[in-house]
C-alpha cells in the first residue's frame, strides 16, 4: 500500500491505530457549548481522534444560521484541551485563515470555495495540514489542480475530500461519487477520505455509503452527527445521532479490517 506521509503524520500526532481509518467527525456546525462538549465526550469514547468544529458556515440561504464565528474559539480550544481531540474547521476567506491556523489542527476549505484560487493560495502559505473538500461540480482533474494551488505555496500536508457532485438524482442531496476514490490513488499521491454525509444528504443511507467508501480504498471519514438531528441549526437531516454514530464506528472498522488484512485491498 502507498504511504501516504499526511495520513502518517496524523496517525502519529493523534495516535490514530493503523488498523483504524481516518475519521474525522462532529456537529456540522459549533452551536453552544453544551451541544459541542456532549458530542466531544461520545467521539472520545468511540475513539475518535479529530472533531468538526466549523464557527463559519458556508449556507445555500442568507437567512440561515451562519455560525457562532469568532465567539467559537475559545470553546474549541477548551474543548480540544478538556476531551484532547484535534479541531478541524472551516475558512471561507483569507481573514479566517490566520484565525484558524492559530486555533485549529486542520483547516477546511469547503465545496464552494474548492474554486477561490486566492484562498487556496493562502492556504499553501500556513503551517496546518489542509482537507480540500471537492467541489460539486468539479471533475476530477479541476478537483487535484486545486490541490496544486495549495502545493505551489509550500504546504504539501494535503487530505483531499469527496463529498458528492451534483447530478440529475433527486432521492439525494448529492451523488456520492466513489469512482473518486481509486481513481485519486492511480493518479495522485494524496490520500483520500469521503464525507458520506453532505454526499447524500439523508442519516439513512450514511452508514452504508461510509462502509462502501471505506471498501473502495478510502483513507477516512467525514461524518457529521449530533446529539439530536432534529434539532440541529444546520444538516439535521443528514447527521446521526449517537447511538448511529456509534454503530457506524463499529462497522466501519469491522470493514477497514476485512479490507486491509486480506487479498480483497490488492490493488493499491
Ligand atoms: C462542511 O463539511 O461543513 C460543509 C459545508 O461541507 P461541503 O463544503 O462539502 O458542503
Ligand atoms: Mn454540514
Amino acid at each position: 500500500m502507498k504511504t501516504c506521509s499526511i495520513i502518517d503524520s496524523l496517525r502519529d500526532t493523534f495516535s490514530i491505530p493503523e488498523d483504524d481509518p481516518l475519521i474525522i467527525a462532529g456537529p456540522c456546525a459549533v452551536e453552544n457549548r453544551v451541544m459541542f462538549e456532549e458530542t466531544a465526550a461520545v467521539l472520545k469514547e468511540c475513539g475518535v481522534r479529530l472533531m468538526r468544529a466549523a464557527i463559519f458556515k458556508p449556507r445555500t440561504s442568507p437567512l440561515s444560521f451562519q455560525g457562532i464565528g469568532e465567539d467559537g474559539l475559545d470553546l474549541i480550544r477548551e474543548t480540544s484541551r478538556k476531551y484532547n481531540l484535534g479541531m478541524v474547521s472551516e475558512a471561507m476567506e483569507i481573514s479566517h485563515v490566520g484565525v484558524l491556523e492559530k486555533t485549529v489542527d486542520m483547516v477546511q476549505i469547503g465545496t464552494r470555495n474548492m474554486h477561490n484560487y486566492s484562498l487556496l493560495k493562502a492556504l499553501g502559505n500556513q503551517s496546518k495540514p489542509v482537507l480540500l473538500k471537492r467541489g460539486f461540480m468539479a471533475d476530477s482533474k479541476e478537483f487535484f489542480l486545486a490541490a496544486e494551488y495549495i502545493r505551489q505555496g509550500g504546504n504539501t500536508n494535503i487530505l483531499l475530500c469527496e463529498r458528492g457532485i451534483r447530478t440529475f438524482e433527486s432521492a439525494t442531496r448529492n451523488t456520492l461519487d466513489l469512482n473518486l476514490v481509486p481513481i485519486t490513488h492511480i493518479s495522485t499521491d494524496l490520500p483520500i477520505i469521503v464525507d458520506p454525509s453532505h454526499g447524500t444528504g439523508r442519516s439513512d443511507i450514511v452508514i452504508p455509503m461510509a462502509r462502501a467508501a471505506i471498501a473502495a480504498g478510502a483513507d477516512g471519514l467525514m461524518v457529521e452527527v449530533h446529539p439530536n438531528p432534529a434539532k440541529a441549526l444546520s444538516d439535521g437531516l443528514q447527521s446521526l445521532d449517537f447511538s448511529s454514530f456509534t454503530r457506524l464506528m463499529h462497522e466501519v472498522r469491522e470493514m477497514w479490517r476485512a479490507v486491509h488484512s486480506s487479498v480483497l485491498y490488492s490493488d493499491r
